[in-house]
């Protein structure tokens, strides 16, 4: 069966979707250029893991560099819809950026509440943003419960992910652009990052109103990628249990360290046993290692959060959880420069010309 595809999807990026977005008036569609992300076929790295096709969802390109510009989109229109003029928001470094960014672009403050551990890049940006930044000790979890409580005085604009609705929708352009750019006939499999869990229900959400509206003809198979050192919903998958919230500290996927997913995570949990979903984690290691690879046999750098999903898939296919035989799409959520790491080596070489010629030959030469 082949699907003709909307025609009521007009113009690029992520307002090419307003049709199925909640913001009704163009006027409060704030953007800056989010959206229309490559899908990559990645023929290299499918030969390395003996994956017959694999395909990138890369949102690196996005104008923060991360996958929250889609949810930021949607989430500062909706403060504009409603008349506020302040936004806020608890951030491990990504959704802080982005949120700053967006509120800035739509005449709106931005109160940024950032992790101590985010990233010199994240920081520095965040700060050049809103002059409202406020660093917080501990982790994710240590905050959000007091910022929840807090965001009920309506003070300013929740843009978190505990329950505003408006920034999910936003994410769910990432599933509408995958149907869209495989020519609505979407991958078998879609391995997505799972913090929360709003990219994950997004997805999943957005796969089933496309099957819904006859759109596509099969709805994915949805696979929650977390890091080992916050994978709540991986156990609760695992044991067949319900969510324990974990205690974490550091992991180089901070965008992932959130230990108590609440009401989210346990909607994730849900989606994936009825929708007969996988979870998997991978170490810190494996993140690392794969960050690497992606970037030496695809070209794609991204940071440890973005990489994390690739990681997990690494290990799902050694074993042998997953059937190379079908096309599997990754979602990689964030560039790679806004991460921070020991430099390689900054001992530069002083070189005459035979030096330099010496050492291309045996560059070139060594196999
Ligand atoms: C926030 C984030 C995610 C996913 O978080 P959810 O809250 O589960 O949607 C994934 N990748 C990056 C880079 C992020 O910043």
């Amino acid at each position: 069966m082949r699907s003709l595809g909307p025609a009521i999807f007009t113009g690029t990026g992520l307002w090419r979707y307003a049709p199925v977005l909640p913001i009704a008036d163009p006027a409060h569609r704030v953007t800056l250029g989010e959206g229309g992300t490559p899908l990559l076929d990645a023929p290299r790295l499918a030969r390395d893991l003996g994956v017959r096709r694999l395909l990138v969802k890369f949102e690196g390109p996005n104008p923060t560099g991360t996958v929250k510009d889609r949810s930021s989109a949607t989430a500062v229109g909706a403060a504009l819809q409603f008349g506020y003029r302040a936004t806020s928001v608890v951030s491990s470094g990504n959704a802080g950026s982005s949120i700053a960014a967006y509120a800035a672009r739509a005449g709106l403050r931005a109160l940024i509440f950032a992790y101590e551990r985010a990233s010199a890049p994240k920081l520095l940006h965040m700060a050049a943003a809103t002059p409202d930044l406020i660093v917080y000790k501990g982790v994710y979890d240590d905050l959000i419960t007091l910022w929840d409580r807090l965001v009920e005085e309506r003070l300013f604009f929740d843009c978190g992910a505990s329950r505003n609705a408006y920034k999910q929708d936003g994410k769910k352009t990432l599933a509408y652009e995958i149907a869209e750019q495989t020519g609505w006939a979407p991958p078998d499999v879609v391995v997505a990052p799972v913090a929360v869990g709003e990219t994950f229900i997004a997805t999943a959400r957005a796969f089933r109103e496309m099957h819904a509206a006859g759109w596509i003809n099969h709805v994915p198979r949805l696979v929650a990628a977390q890091a080992t050192r916050a994978n709540a919903i991986v156990r609760a998958f695992r044991d067949g249990a319900p969510i324990t919230p974990l205690k974490i500290g550091y992991t180089v996927a901070e965008g992932l360290a959130a230990g108590n997913p609440g009401k989210k995570g346990d909607r994730v949990l849900r989606l994936l046993r009825e929708g007969k979903g996988l979870a998997g984690d991978a170490e810190d290691a494996e993140i690392l290692d794969a960050q690497r690879r992606l970037a030496r046999t695809e070209g794609v750098w991204a940071g440890p959060t973005g990489v994390a999903a690739v990681a997990v898939l690494l290990r799902l296919l050694a074993r042998r959880e997953l059937d190379p035989a079908q096309t599997i799409c990754v979602i990689v959520s964030e560039t790679g420069l806004k991460t921070e790491a020991e430099v390689p080596s900054r001992t530069g070489a002083a070189f005459d010309y035979d030096a330099l010629r010496r050492l291309v030959v045996e560059r070139l030469d060594a196999t």
